[in-house]
This record gives C-alpha cells, sequence and structure tokens, in this order.
C-alpha cells in the first residue's frame, strides 16, 4: 500500500462506491492513485448471479438520467439485470381531487426511471471495485476509519484507525463521502444547517394481489406523503417498496403492528387503487431532516453525497442529485489531470461546485416546499394545489418540464469519457 494518492474517497457507500467506479474508468490511463476507506467490510457476494431480490431491506428509485450515468460508468448492463422500470408516476392528493399522471411513452423515454434494491447495487458497486483493487487500481482499506484530516503542506494528511495499527497517508484531494452523520465535518469546523421535519420515514417491501403494472404512486395524505414503487417479483408474487412519512409519535404503533395490522393500516390509508396489500417485509423507520453543509469544497477537500445534502426521501432524490454531483465532480478531476493540475486545486474544485449550484438548488427546494406544500391542512391551499396538479396533467408542456426534472434530465449531462 501507498502513502500518498492522488484522491482519497472516504466513505465506500453508495456515492463515495460511484465516485471510485467513476474515475477508476481512466485511473491507468492517467495514471491516477485512488484509496477507498470504509470501516465496514466489504462484501462482494462470491457469486454475484445467485442474488435473490428479497422482501428486506431498501430500495431506490433510480431517475433515467442516474442510469445514464451508471452507463457511462459501465455498471448499468450487470445493474439492469435487477431493476424494475417505472413507465408511469401517479401524483395524488389523499381526499381531494388532485392528480397528475406521467408516463414514459408521452415523454419519449424507455422509462421514467428504475427502481433499485440497495443490496443489488451494493452488490454491483462492490464486485466491480474488487475487480479495480485485484488489478492494482485501487487501494481498499477496511474496515477502516478516517479519524483526522488536516492540511498540511499544500496536502492532506489523514489519520486513519484500522483493526490493527493506525495509519497515516496523505493526498492532493479528499473526498468525504461518509454520509449526513459525518463526524469528520465538525472537527474540521465545516458547520451545517438543519432542519428536523419532526417525522419518520417507514420503508418496507409489501406484497399486493396483482401486478403494478410498473406503476410508481406517489401520494400525499394529511399526516404525510407515501410512495410506492414497483418491485421485481418475487417466488411469483407481485411486490412493492414503500416509503410512508408519518409524524414520529405513530411510527413506533405501525413498527409494533402484526402483519394483518399492517396491512389494514396501510389500505385505509393508501386506498385501492394498487390493490389489496397482502404481505410485508422487514420495517425500518429514518428521521427526516434537511441537512446541508455550508460548505462544498476547500483547498484539497470536496464534501459530497448526503455529508454535503440529505434530502427528505419522499421525491426519491437524495442519491440521484448525489449521483449528479459525482458525475460532475469526477468529470472536472478528469479534466484536471488530463491538465496536469493538482486535483486539490481551490480553483478546480470550485469551479466544480459552482457547476453544481443550481441543480442543488433546484431539487432541493423541490423536495423540501412539495414536502412542506402537502403537508398544510388548510383547505383553501388544498383547492390551490390541487388545481396545480390537475393543470399539471392537462398541460403537456409543464408535464414535461417537471418529467425531466424527475428523471434527472435538467440539468447538462457530465461527459465521463
Ligand atoms: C428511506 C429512504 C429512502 C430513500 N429513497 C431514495 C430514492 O428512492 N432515490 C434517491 O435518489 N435517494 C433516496 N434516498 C437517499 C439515499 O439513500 C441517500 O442519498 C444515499 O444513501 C446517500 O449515500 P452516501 O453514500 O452519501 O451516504 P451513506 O449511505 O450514509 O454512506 C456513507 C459511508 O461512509 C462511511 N463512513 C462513515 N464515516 C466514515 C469515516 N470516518 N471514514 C470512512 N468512512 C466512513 C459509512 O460506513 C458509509 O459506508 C433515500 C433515503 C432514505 C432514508
Amino acid at each position: 500500500m501507498k502513502q500518498h494518492y492522488d484522491i482519497v474517497i472516504m466513505g465506500a457507500g453508495m456515492v463515495g462506491a460511484s465516485l471510485a467506479a467513476a474515475l477508476l474508468q481512466h485511473a491507468k490511463s492517467l495514471n491516477l492513485s485512488i484509496a477507498l476507506i470504509e470501516p465496514n467490510p466489504l462484501h462482494v457476494q462470491a457469486e454475484p448471479d445467485s442474488y435473490q431480490p428479497s422482501f428486506d431491506g431498501r430500495v431506490t428509485a433510480l431517475a433515467y438520467g442516474s442510469a445514464q450515468i451508471f452507463q457511462q460508468l459501465q455498471l448499468w448492463d450487470k445493474l439492469r439485470e435487477q431493476v424494475q422500470a417505472i413507465e408511469h408516476i401517479h401524483v395524488s392528493d389523499r381526499g381531494h381531487f388532485g392528480a397528475a399522471r406521467l408516463h414514459a411513452e408521452q415523454e419519449k423515454v424507455p422509462a421514467l426511471g428504475y427502481v433499485v434494491e440497495n443490496k443489488w447495487l451494493g452488490q454491483v458497486l462492490n464486485q466491480h471495485l474488487q475487480e479495480h483493487a485485484n488489478a492494482d487500481l485501487l487501494d481498499f482499506y477496511s474496515p477502516a476509519t478516517v479519524t483526522e484530516a488536516l492540511r498540511v503542506d499544500g496536502k492532506m494528511q489523514l489519520q486513519l484507525e484500522t483493526q490493527q495499527q493506525p495509519l497515516i497517508l496523505s493526498t492532493d484531494l479528499l473526498v468525504m463521502a461518509d454520509g449526513g452523520r459525518s463526524s469528520l465535518r465538525d472537527k474540521m469546523g465545516i458547520s451545517y444547517t438543519e432542519e428536523i421535519y419532526q417525522q419518520q420515514a417507514l420503508v418496507c417491501n409489501v406484497g399486493i394481489d396483482r401486478p403494478h403494472n410498473n406503476i410508481a404512486y406517489e401520494r400525499f395524505t394529511d399526516t404525510g406523503p407515501m410512495a410506492l414503487l414497483p418491485l421485481l417479483k418475487q417466488n411469483k408474487q407481485h411486490r412493492c417498496g414503500l416509503v410512508w412519512t408519518v409524524p414520529e409519535q405513530q411510527a413506533d404503533d405501525l413498527l409494533a403492528m402484526t402483519e394483518r395490522q399492517f396491512c389494514t393500516a396501510l389500505q385505509q390509508r393508501f386506498g385501492f387503487r394498487a390493490g389489496r396489500f397482502n404481505h410485508v417485509g422487514e420495517r425500518f423507520c429514518y428521521p427526516l431532516k434537511l441537512q446541508r453543509a455550508q460548505e462544498q469544497v476547500r483547498a484539497g477537500v470536496a464534501i459530497l453525497g448526503n455529508a454535503a445534502h440529505t434530502l427528505h426521501p419522499i421525491a426519491g432524490q437524495g442519491f440521484n442529485l448525489a449521483l449528479r454531483g459525482v458525475a460532475a465532480l469526477a468529470e472536472h478531476l478528469l479534466a484536471a489531470a488530463r491538465n496536469g493540475q493538482s486535483l486539490g486545486d481551490y480553483e478546480v474544485l470550485y469551479q466544480y461546485q459552482q457547476s453544481r449550484l443550481a441543480d442543488q438548488r433546484a431539487t432541493i427546494n423541490f423536495s423540501d416546499k412539495s414536502m412542506r406544500l402537502f403537508a398544510i391542512n388548510n383547505p383553501l391551499l388544498a383547492l390551490g394545489r390541487d388545481a396545480g396538479l390537475q393543470l399539471l396533467d392537462i398541460c403537456p408542456a409543464a408535464k414535461t418540464l417537471f418529467s425531466r426534472s424527475a428523471m434527472g434530465l435538467a440539468s447538462p449531462m457530465a461527459d465521463l469519457h
């Protein structure tokens, strides 16, 4: 293992692993040295083809634009083996007349997005990284944690805790992709704003008694929004991924319910539009907040993914936004490497950050504002938002604008070739 790297990526979650994959394509030709540091052991199933979709674990709605990014990373052919296409999106307001429907065919795309189980995404990414580690293009420190990062003589000096002895590494660029509870961010004095929604996202996979017909539902209710995402069948059972936003005090009650009680409660809340709920996988709860780091770049440091911005999950935009950031950072870093610039150069990182501001602002505002707008029970506002949904439904230009934004196509696509 080396003592100095061009890039050290801290965190091999969905975001850190995707950035490594984006850079690794050109690591050999540009002679880039890359290290990835992760506290959890890397899980690569011995036989990736033995993967079975399950009733447990989280799922992610990948926007159509994210699929295109994975295509550029040469990962889409493998990923698509286990994804469910979303061909229609149905947005509605429970107890009100407003509803809007988006269709892939009308938008002239094969799918508006794809639903992937996080376990499968992790497995495909890890397998890919492992192959590059075996080819000596990537050094993997795992289990290992970055505990300190200091700027010394124009480089970042990192302290690592490992199972054996502490290590010291240096790097031109430290990419912090260590998630929303980044402790290093605090140590480095990078402040952030936080808004707590006083709500929990209850997440599980549910069985239904009929095919989902590739429809994703987004339903706003007076206690919080719900999303039902189409999943691949398992053992002939039709399945969907559920994200149900509930006030904090209700979350424990829903977790404690029997399967039957839960299906009944869900049916009452969601209605029968998708069929009858007849099975529930393991249930998880996540506290909801909007968090934004006040700085996303410094000389020698870039902050990505949840460490930079954690969004309300209901609009399914957190990872999609982060992946567009991954692609943009990789594009800027690869260009800098081709020009012989240091990858930690502040100007390079500043240009990257500037290129992301508009998309970040629009996506964060959209998910935060729609969440708050639909949480309001005021009848006049309800009338206004229902009229808005109806208008969206009948106005093709507005629909295309909305669809392109939901598909992650509203901002220019990074070029990683
Ligand atoms: C219920 C729910 C549903 C969601 N659904 C969607 C969706 O449908 N579509 C969508 O786009 N987004 C969705 N999201 C958002 C998405 O899950 C996040 O954007 C994504 O997980 C962020 O990944 P990350 O890699 O930044 O962070 P994480 O997944 O938190 O990964 C951080 C990694 O850093 C490692 N780490 C931590 N500390 C250190 C350290 N000191 N040194 C080294 N490594 C460290 C951790 O072990 C971890 O592996 C959802 C989120 C939730 C909660």
